[in-house]
């Protein structure tokens, strides 16, 4: 529990596990634009509250190399990790200034997911990552806050499981998750399904097998129906293991997100979701994506609620 020492975690059985670091904050800059303090802030709220012992705080290791290549480009991942990027590339990404600690910075936030994912597949049940949900991330170069897509990753992992025949990824997140959706257009063993905001980044859309696109100012009641449908289709196909990214920036205080989402509406739908796991008894990881409300605490609140109401859901799953 590195950076969070004066706070005692003492996880009851069947706790939610979620792996969590503090170079999530610590290795962008701090004259970064994106809201770097989201992490640390999230995991002192999760860990002061009464939902602390539903909650077991996991360190990660880095992600190897090796798996990167699962879903990315040689050349590209190599580049990266020998800090090589060029500054159109960097741009591209964003997370700017850059600071040498992006490099431990996005092998731990991957090594996080990954460790997730072999959760669930040994244990079953529910797991996070409280970071991530990089789907803006394609195979030969990263875009909009995303170096490698976790997603992609973590799904192309789990096919090499026996077990794991049939990997949905539910993306909620109000951007496209366009990275995701061209890395997997041509596996019909990976359901693509992205419910977002038709008007805004990435403004050239890339094609998930279901996009489910909502106009600007979109409220929760019709917000709700969309999200009802994505769960109905990620049913139909019948998975095995559930890609989960929760981002929260439909919230209407957000500053990129465009949709009119309320605090309520953004449990509902998690809730939504949470419903069909524990009935299908899906293993699921849940990946956090994105957030930026002004103020900032709005996004904490709506990261809160998800992985407290994960935890509750994690609960009920592995009693059965
Ligand atoms: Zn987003």
């Amino acid at each position: 529990m590195d950076g969070i020492k004066e706070v005692k975690n003492s996880p009851l059985l069947n706790a939610l596990p979620i792996w969590y670091h503090s170079i999530y904050t610590d290795g962008i800059h701090p004259d970064a634009r994106f809201p770097r303090d989201r992490y640390t802030k999230l995991v002192e709220k999760l860990l002061y509250s009464k939902f602390a012992p539903n909650i077991d705080i996991r360190t990660p290791e880095k992600i190897s190399r090796q798996n990167l290549l699962l879903a990315h480009d040689e050349n590209y991942v190599d580049k990266f990790l020998n800090g090589e990027l060029d500054e159109k590339q960097i741009k591209r990404i964003g997370l700017t200034p850059w600071t040498p600690e992006i490099i431990p910075r996005t092998l731990t936030l991957m090594g996080g997911a990954v460790s997730a994912l072999e959760y669930v597949i040994e244990n079953g049940g529910i797991a996070a990552n409280l970071a991530g949900g990089t789907h803006h991330a394609h195979r030969e170069f990263g875009s909009g806050y995303c170096i490698f897509n976790d997603l992609a990753v973590c799904a192309i992992m789990a096919l090499e499981n026996i077990n794991f025949n049939r990997i949905a990824i539910l993306d909620l997140d109000v951007h496209q998750g366009d990275g995701t959706a061209t890395i997997f257009e041509d596996l019909e063993s990976v359901l693509t399904i992205s419910v977002h905001c038709s008007k805004n980044f990435p403004f050239r859309k890339t094609h998930s097998d279901f996009d489910l696109e909502l106009e600007p100012g979109t409220e929760d009641e019709e917000y709700l129906e969309v999200v009802k449908k994505a769960i109905q289709i990620t049913t139909n196909f019948n998975p095995d293991l559930i890609l989960f990214q929760a981002g929260v920036d439909g919230l209407k205080s957000d500053a990129l997100g465009k949709l009119n989402i309320t605090r309520e509406g953004m449990r509902k739908r998690n809730n939504l979701v949470f419903e069909m796991i524990k009935k299908e008894s899906l293993p699921t990881v849940i990946f956090m994506g994105g957030g930026y409300s002004k103020p900032i605490s709005d996004t904490i609140d709506a990261f809160y609620d998800l992985f407290t109401d994960a935890s509750l859901a994690n609960l009920e799953l592995m009693k059965k």
